[in-house]
C-alpha cells in the first residue's frame, strides 16, 4: 500500500494545541452559553475532520462551516454533531441539507420558501439559523420588518425550527470597540423586537474569537471560534491573558540538495539574489503552489537545528533556496521548519503572525493558502 504522500514536506498539526484552545473558551464562557467550532475552509488549512473531532471532544457544541460541500464531508467522516453553514446556499442544496441535518443560514424568501416546501416533501424537520445584517454589510437581513418576516413564516410550518438568530461583527478585532458595540445594540433591538412580537430564538450568537475574547457581556447563547482554535490571535490588538493560546499549525520539509555556490553566482529566477562571497545553499521541496508565498523571496527565514537562515532569490513554484553558509554539519535530509519551532525559545520560532507581515496579509490567510498538496500530519 502507497503511503499518503511520497513527498517530505508536510503540514504538522497539532490537535493537543486545538484541544487545549477549544478548552480554554469552554472554561471562559457560562455554562448556557455553546460553543462553535468553526471549521471552514478545511478548518482554516488544518484539516477539518480531525480538527472537528478534537474540537467536539474538547467540548465544542456545534460546528461551523462557509458552505454545504464542507458540511457533508463531515458527515461523510462520520460527525454527528449539529453543523450550521454559515454563508449562502443556494435552493436548489437545501434538500441535500435537510436529508443530512445540516442547518442553514436564512435571509432571503426563496431560500426559506424552498426549505419549508422540501422539509413537508420529506417529512423530515430542519433547522434555520436568521442571519440579520448589523452593519458587516455582506449578508443577512438589515430591517426588522424584514427579520419579522421571515421568523414569523419559519414559526408557521410545520417542520422548519428557527433555532438561531444571529450576526457577525466586522470590526471586533480592533482596539475601538465603538463599531462592535453599535451593532451589538442594533442587534439587541431585532432580538426585542421579535419578542415583543412572542418570538423567543433558543441560539442567539454574534462573536467571532476576537469578540468572545474581549466582549464576553456578549456571549449569549453561543460563541463562534475560528482563527483562535488553532492559536492565532485575530490581531496584534487581541491578545488576552485568559487566553494562553497555542499555535497547533507548523509547516515543515527536509533538505533536497546542498550546493557550494561561488561568489557572484546568482541564485533562482531573474537572478534577484547574487551573493557578495562564497556561500552554501540549501534547496527545500517546497514553493507557493504549496502556500509558501512568492512575498517570501528575500525575505522570509526558515529554521534549521535550531538556527534561523533566510530564504534566498525568488520562492519557485515547488522550491526554493536557504543561506545555511552558517549552520554547522548541514546535512541533505535535515528537519526545515518554515514557521513553527520552539515557541520557548525566540531564535528557533517562526509565527505565523511573522510569515503574514512578510506577505503583507494577516495569519486567517497564511493557513488558507497551505495547498492540498501538502499532506497533514496530526500529531
Ligand atoms: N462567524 C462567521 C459568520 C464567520 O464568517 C467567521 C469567519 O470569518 C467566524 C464566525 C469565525 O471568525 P474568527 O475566525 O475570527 O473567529
Amino acid at each position: 500500500e502507497h503511503p499518503v504522500s511520497f513527498r517530505e514536506t508536510w503540514a504538522e498539526i497539532s490537535l493537543g494545541a486545538v484541544s487545549h484552545n477549544a478548552a480554554l473558551f469552554k472554561s471562559n464562557i457560562k455554562e448556557r452559553c455553546r460553543l462553535m467550532a468553526v471549521v471552514k475552509a478545511n478548518g482554516y488549512g488544518h484539516g477539518a475532520i480531525e480538527v472537528a473531532q478534537a474540537a467536539l471532544a474538547a467540548g465544542a457544541d456545534y460546528l461551523g462551516v462557509a458552505i454545504l460541500d464542507e458540511a457533508l464531508k463531515l458527515r461523510t467522516a462520520g460527525v454527528e454533531q449539529p453543523i450550521l453553514v454559515l454563508g449562502y446556499t443556494p435552493p436548489f442544496a437545501v434538500e441535500t441539507a435537510v436529508r443530512n441535518r445540516v442547518a442553514l443560514t436564512v435571509f432571503s424568501e426563496p431560500v426559506l420558501d424552498e426549505m419549508i416546501a422540501c422539509t413537508e416533501r420529506l417529512h423530515m424537520h430542519a433547522d434555520m439559523h436568521l442571519k440579520i445584517d448589523t452593519g458587516m454589510t455582506r449578508i443577512g437581513v438589515a430591517t426588522n420588518a424584514e427579520a419579522l418576516t421571515l421568523a414569523q413564516k419559519a414559526l408557521s410550518s410545520t417542520f422548519v425550527r428557527l433555532e438561531g438568530l444571529f450576526t457577525h461583527f466586522a470590526d471586533a478585532d480592533r482596539p475601538d470597540s465603538s463599531y462592535t458595540r453599535r451593532q451589538y445594540e442594533r442587534f439587541s433591538a431585532v432580538v426585542q423586537f421579535l419578542e415583543s412580537h412572542h418570538i423567543h430564538v433558543p441560539i442567539k450568537h454574534c462573536c467571532n474569537s476576537a469578540a468572545a475574547m474581549l466582549y464576553p457581556e456578549m456571549h449569549e447563547d453561543m460563541i463562534r471560534v475560528g482563527i483562535a482554535l488553532y492559536g492565532l490571535h485575530p490581531s496584534a490588538a487581541v491578545q488576552h491573558p485568559d487566553f494562553p493560546l497555542r499555535q497547533a499549525m507548523q509547516l515543515k520539509t527536509k533538505i533536497a540538495a546542498l550546493k557550494n555556490v561561488p561568489k557572484d553566482q546568482p541564485v533562482s529566477y531573474g537572478c534577484t539574489y547574487i551573493p557578495d562571497r562564497d556561500i552554501v545553499t540549501a534547496t527545500i521541496p517546497i514553493g507557493y503552489a504549496d502556500g509558501l508565498s512568492r512575498q517570501m523571496s528575500n525575505k522570509g527565514y526558515a529554521i534549521i537545528r535550531s538556527q534561523r537562515v533566510p530564504i534566498i532569490g525568488k520562492v519557485c513554484m515547488d522550491q526554493a533556496m536557504l543561506n545555511v553558509t552558517n549552520v554547522a554539519d548541514v546535512q541533505v535530509g535535515d528537519e526545515v521548519i518554515l514557521f513553527g519551532g520552539s515557541e520557548d525559545a525566540e531564535d528557533a520560532f517562526i509565527s505565523i503572525d511573522e510569515v503574514a507581515a512578510h506577505m503583507n496579509t494577516i495569519n486567517y490567510e497564511v493557513v488558507c493558502l497551505i495547498g492540498s498538496r501538502v499532506p497533514r500530519v496530526c500529531v
